[in-house]
This record gives structure tokens, sequence and C-alpha cells, in this order.
């Protein structure tokens, strides 16, 4: 269905093409898994609809919310049609247990409860290997200004609160998770990307056991099994 579109980018699991309206864009979600800064691959059979599903079923939950997402409609199993945006050049990472990069950063072990949720901003360069920065950096080199990193740190506490409580209903402890947000001509902001698997730490609760990327990472079981059982586990509930 998107031959008639054109491909404006290429990312690691997505392809993002021109929609009919100039303003929209069609965000096709791949089956292709990378770590590692891309040294790592491979296709993951299923995986594109799995993200497409699932990002589909929680971004409009979050939009319920109050915060606005980029998401206008769902165009098939892999292919979300949504508002045209320039990305902020910021990561959002909330998290609520210890893993993954501030583990290796502070020594922490993985699996330690923070106290509070923790919000860190990286900035988004895949040459650079997306480093930590800070508001100041942002402020100082112009990747955002400071009502934005504002709301950004408030939408971010929104969609942790709203997602963790749906995956706690699941009996999954969300981990910590990435967001993106992107700037409309207008200057309004709206939550962008996708909120999946492949961008969030997802541990069943009582096992630890890993429901999310992780699993490709660092080779601890089939990633097409895991995402077809976390893909039930979103859509059961449904009935
Ligand atoms: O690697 P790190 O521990 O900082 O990742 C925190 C969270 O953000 C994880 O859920 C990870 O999947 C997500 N993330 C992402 N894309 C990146 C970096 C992190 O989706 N480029």
């Amino acid at each position: 269905m998107l031959e008639n579109y054109n491909l404006l980018y290429e990312g690691q699991a997505k392809r993002i093409y021109s929609a009919d309206e100039d303003d929209q864009v069609i965000v096709h979600f791949k089956d292709d898994a990378t770590a590692f800064d891309g040294t790592k691959r491979a296709v993951i059979r299923g995986k594109g609809e799995v993200n497409a599903q699932i990002s589909a079923h929680l971004l409009p939950m979050m939009a319920n919310a109050g915060i606005p997402t980029h998401l206008i409609d769902v165009l098939s199993n892999r292919d979300h049609l949504c508002h045209k945006v320039d990305i902020i050049p910021i990561e959002v990472v909330v998290r609520n247990v210890a893993a993954g990069s501030i583990c290796r950063r502070f020594g922490f072990e993985e699996g330690m409860i923070l106290s509070r949720p923790l919000i860190e901003f990286f900035y988004k360069s895949d040459e650079l290997h997306d480093p930590p920065m800070s508001e100041e950096h942002a402020l100082l080199f112009g990747w955002a200004e400071a009502w934005e990193l504002a709301y950004m740190r408030h939408a971010a506490a929104v969609v942790n609160v709203t997602l963790r409580s749906f995956w706690e209903r699941l009996n999954v402890t969300l981990v910590d998770f990435k967001l993106e947000f992107g700037r409309l001509g207008n200057g309004r902001i709206l939550l962008a990307d996708e909120i999946t698997p492949d961008g969030s730490r997802l541990w069943e609760k009582g096992t630890m056991r890993k429901l999310d990327k992780d699993v490709f990472r660092r080779d601890l079981g089939d990633l097409s099994d895991t995402y077809r059982e976390l893909h039930q586990r979103v859509f059961a509930q449904k009935d």
C-alpha cells in the first residue's frame, strides 16, 4: 500500500513515508532489530506488527491522559498515519528500576528500585552514541527551550504514571522507557515516535523475566516468541 508514497526517512526499526496531506506522514514498522549502535542486527518475524499494534494501543491512552501524540489513525497492522513533526533531538528516558546504561554509568545493580522515578535526557545522535545531557546543554546549544524541557518532563511523568498502571494490571513491571517529542509547525509539542517493547524494559512480576528488546540485546531467548507473548497479554484483556 505504500508504493504510491515517497520514502522520507529510513531508521533502524521504522520507515517514514509521505502521506496524502503535506503535514502528515505514514510511519511503517519494520521487523528489523538492531542493538549496540547497529552492530548487532537481525530480522525478527512479526516484530513490526507487534510494535505497531502495541504503540497504537498505548499512544491514545497517553492522549486521554492529557498528553497529545502524533498518532492520527491506524492504516494497517504496521502503518500509522501521524502528524508530521520536527523531532526534538532529545531522548527522554524515565526509569523506575535501575537497568541498562544507568547501571553501567554509576555501578548500580540491575533491579535496584528507585525511590522515585528518574527522568534523564540523552542527546539524539547515532554518531555520538546518544550521550547523556542536561537541560543546560539543551539551552546553550539550542536543542530545546526552557518551556519545552519543562513540558517534556511533565509529559514524561504523566506517561510514566499511566503506563506503569497499565503494565501493572498485566503483571508486568515498567522498569524504564524512552520517549521522543516533536514540534508541529505552530510550535506545539506532540509525543512522537512509539511506545513499544523496543524502547521499554518490561519485566514479568515475580520472575523478573524480560519481555522486551533486552531478550535480543542479551541473547536471552527468541524475541519473536517474547513479543508474541507480550502481544497476547496486551490484547487478551481487551475482550
Ligand atoms: O540504554 P538505557 O538503559 O539508557 O535505555 C533506557 C531505556 O530507553 C530502555 O528501555 C531502552 O530500550 C530505551 N532506549 C531506546 N533507544 C535508545 C536508548 C534507550 O529506546 N536510543
